[in-house]
């Protein structure tokens, strides 16, 4: 097991990703729109359809050594994904369920130090079929695995150990800004 270093574009925030394999977590492309438009959101820059690349994995196992006031949140939709950023420089750093009592934590896998831990991209989800639907290569590690983890989490108390919720209130730690629809018009949502 490895503890990998991640930091924000500007090195502001820095903190530590525990205990991290190819099976402690999930090494995730995802193709969907919201993922994309959240790229385009926090740095202009248009990923296209090459997805964007995350490690799932659960809260406990992310700890910050400075600058966590400087997280932001925001989110497309009142009951959609939180997707944290960095308010010093911009870049969208981690996602998790609007809730702390289900365990999951994206982290942008770009934001790592070193990325041999984590292993190669073990599944691809929301991928584009050419009938216009979408697909995940595998359905079973993506809400298995995460279920699972997230079970774990929930029943031996390891969900309370959060850097990004006040779990006595069950509120994120900054003010969710919701985006207004004529922003999210912009947007390829
Ligand atoms: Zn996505
Ligand atoms: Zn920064």
């Amino acid at each position: 097991m490895t503890d990998v270093p991640f930091s924000c574009s500007c090195g502001e925030i820095k903190g530590t990703l525990h205990h991290v394999t190819p099976r402690n977590g999930n090494h995730v492309r995802c193709y969907c729109a919201a993922c994309r438009a959240a790229v385009l959101y926090t740095t202009g820059e248009d990923v296209g359809t090459n997805g964007v690349d995350l490690y799932q994995t659960t809260p406990d196992r992310i700890s910050f050594q400075q600058g966590r006031s400087n997280l932001g949140v925001f989110s497309f939709s009142p009951k959609k994904l939180l997707r944290f950023r960095a308010m010093c420089c911009g870049v969208q750093m981690f996602t998790m369920l609007p809730t702390p009592k289900f365990a999951l934590a994206g982290v942008m896998t770009n934001l790592l130090e070193d990325k041999t831990a984590i292993g190669p991209v073990a599944m691809e989800a929301f991928v584009p079929q050419p009938d216009g639907s979408t697909k995940h290569s595998s359905t079973l590690r993506l809400y298995g695995g995460t279920m699972w983890r997230a079970l774990v989490a929930r029943i031996s108390g390891r969900w309370k150990q959060t850097s990004f919720f006040d779990i006595t209130t069950g509120k994120p730690v900054a003010e969710v800004y919701l985006l207004p629809k004529e922003e999210r018009a912009n947007l390829p949502l």
